[in-house]
């Protein structure tokens, strides 16, 4: 146990040397660091490419083991009060990440549906978003973070998500994308594991989306809402909670 004004002198200290203290926005802990990213990415070029995603140098928490997207999206989420209008509605939340699930778990929503093409539990369903099980208009919110990359067919993905959302009803679709490529990437002859690994940057990303995802989304039937970091969590250092400070909060609204 540090003594109090042993801890004065070490905060100073790192005030002092430029080393900001780092905190967890999901468990509210102090952190010395955020952990990186500990998959491949072998020749695909980040750097080239200029990739707005993940920040997989400060990507999961050591306490809670949440993702940078995460942090992130409940900061956006939080400050456009996004949190609290999910109480008594009705959400569709493709691949749920653990901690975002708990958080809207305790706000009561009327309806919460997690889902995912390959359930890894029991509360998850399986459903297929180019495909979704439910009636026209159902929906207040869909979620669906850093999913849009994997899916087969993008626009009738779109299509689907925007089906089942009521008019007004937003939907989060936060997606990596390259800032300098003009038009999303895909291929048909790019099939192989390896293949896609080395040019979409993971084995199952199956596009690298360009400048146009934004127009690919408004295109079926959205609302762009989109915000900057900058401009809604002007107040928060990115450095400081983990967060990618390029990456937009991808809020798009029924029409
Ligand atoms: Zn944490």
């Amino acid at each position: 146990m540090l003594k109090r004004s042993t801890k004065y002198l070490y905060r100073n200290m790192l005030k002092y040397v430029g080393i900001r203290k780092k905190f967890c926005c999901i468990c509210n802990k102090a952190v010395v660091g955020f952990l990186p990213y500990e998959g491949e990415f072998k020749n695909f070029s980040f750097t080239e490419l200029k990739i707005v995603g993940s920040d997989v140098r400060n990507f999961m928490c050591p306490h809670c083991r949440c993702i940078d997207r995460e942090r992130h999206l409940f900061l956006y989420a939080k400050k456009l009060d996004l949190i609290s209008k999910m109480s008594n509605a009705k959400i569709l939340h493709f691949a749920p990440e653990k901690n975002i699930s708990k958080i809207i778990n305790e706000i009561k929503p009327s309806k919460y549906i997690k889902a995912d093409l390959y359930p890894t539990s029991p509360d998850i369903q399986k459903i297929d978003m180019l495909s979704i099980p439910f009636e026209d208009n159902t929906f207040d919110f869909v979620i669906a973070n850093h999913v849009l990359e994997h899916v087969s067919d993008v626009s009738i993905a779109l299509k689907e998500l925007n089906r089942i959302l009521k008019i007004g009803g937003l939907g989060v679709l936060q997606t990596p994308y390259s800032s300098v490529l003009q038009n999303t990437f895909s291929d048909p002859g790019i099939s192989s594991d390896s293949a896609r690994l080395n040019l979409y940057g993971q084995e199952d990303h199956v596009r690298v989306f360009g400048n146009d995802i934004f127009q690919i989304i408004t295109s079926n039937g959205f609302k762009s809402r989109v915000c900057t970091h900058h401009e809604i969590l002007y107040d928060i250092d990115p450095i400081q909670y983990g967060v990618n400070v390029l990456e937009p909060l991808f809020l798009f609204e029924k029409i």
